[in-house]
């Protein structure tokens, strides 16, 4: 079979599991969402947030790019976050990144990506910041790794520093503002920090 075919073979699988479990399960999700957090994550295919989470349809609001980054300039990311939070009402905004990122290793080497260079530069700036402390790491992974939590917490901070957030911690107390990190050699999700409304 076509590896394509693959996937809508396992999409009508999937819906039919889903029917057995309860019947009207597509009918209710078709009336709306109401998710209780914002998942923003890194474009890798290996950090899948569902799956991480073991959440279900509708229950993750779900933004990813490469690094998972929320530049304070990137309308995109912006957005995703003024949705959630504004609309959506989401009680708490997730920075997910992941041990052996490759954005965040690109970063840290001088290297010719195009256009994904300019989008990196976020992290290398943080590199740049951080070199002093990194350069007390042994070896290279070693500075991978923290560069990738030094990223999770500057997003964090990002976040946290917006408008956006500022506006609904003052009015409604929400939302919690976390960093985590998936380490893909165990699977498990690591806590860094969390922000609670100022
Ligand atoms: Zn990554």
């Amino acid at each position: 079979m076509l590896t394509y075919r693959k996937l809508l073979a396992a999409n009508k699988e999937w819906v039919q599991s889903k029917l057995e479990q309860r019947p009207d399960f597509f009918k209710e999700l078709s009336q709306g969402q109401r998710p209780e957090f914002l998942w923003i994550g890194c474009a890798d295919s290996r950090v899948p947030a569902e799956d991480l989470t073991g959440c279900q349809p509708g229950e993750l609001f779900v933004h990813r790019n490469v690094g998972n980054l929320v530049p304070e300039s990137d309308v995109n990311a912006l957005s995703v976050l003024q949705f959630a939070v504004e609309h959506l009402k989401v009680k708490h905004v997730i920075v997910c990144g992941h041990y052996g990122c490759g954005g965040v290793l690109h970063a840290m080497k001088h290297g010719d990506l195009g256009l994904l260079d300019a989008w990196l530069a976020n992290i290398r700036t943080l590199y740049v910041e951080h070199a002093s402390e990194l350069a007390t790491l042994d070896d290279e992974s070693q500075r991978w790794d923290r560069l990738v939590e030094l990223n999770v917490r500057r997003q964090v901070r990002n976040v946290a520093g917006s408008a956006i957030v500022h506006k609904a911690w003052n009015e409604e107390q929400r939302p919690l503002i976390h960093g985590w990190v998936c380490d893909l050699k165990t699977g498990y999700l690591k806590e860094l920090e969390t922000r609670t409304p100022e």
